[in-house]
């Protein structure tokens, strides 16, 4: 419909127990969707989040770098 934003592409889930805040995603991501949160999990890490999901295209370039496979991707 004109005028009407477009809907989100993609969408993605971040482990919070699992990341262990590399930060590594956060760089990959194109669309800046990623930043550092600052919540503890129970292994110490401040996860990163999910902090702008109206940008997010499914591309899934965060979930391939990153290395504890803590994203998931839907689109
Ligand atoms: S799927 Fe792509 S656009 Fe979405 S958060 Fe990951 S890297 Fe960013
Ligand atoms: S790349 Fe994975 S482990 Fe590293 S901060 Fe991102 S989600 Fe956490």
């Amino acid at each position: 419909m004109p005028g009407t934003a477009p809907l989100p592409k993609g969408r993605i889930e971040i482990d919070f127990e699992r990341c262990k805040a590399c930060e590594l995603c956060i760089p990959a991501c194109p669309k800046n969707c990623i930043e550092m949160g600052t919540g503890t999990n129970r292994q110490g890490f401040a996860a990163a989040v999910f902090a702008r999901p109206g940008d997010c295209t499914g591309c899934a370039v965060c979930a391939e770098c990153c290395p504890d496979v803590c994203i998931q991707v839907w689109r």
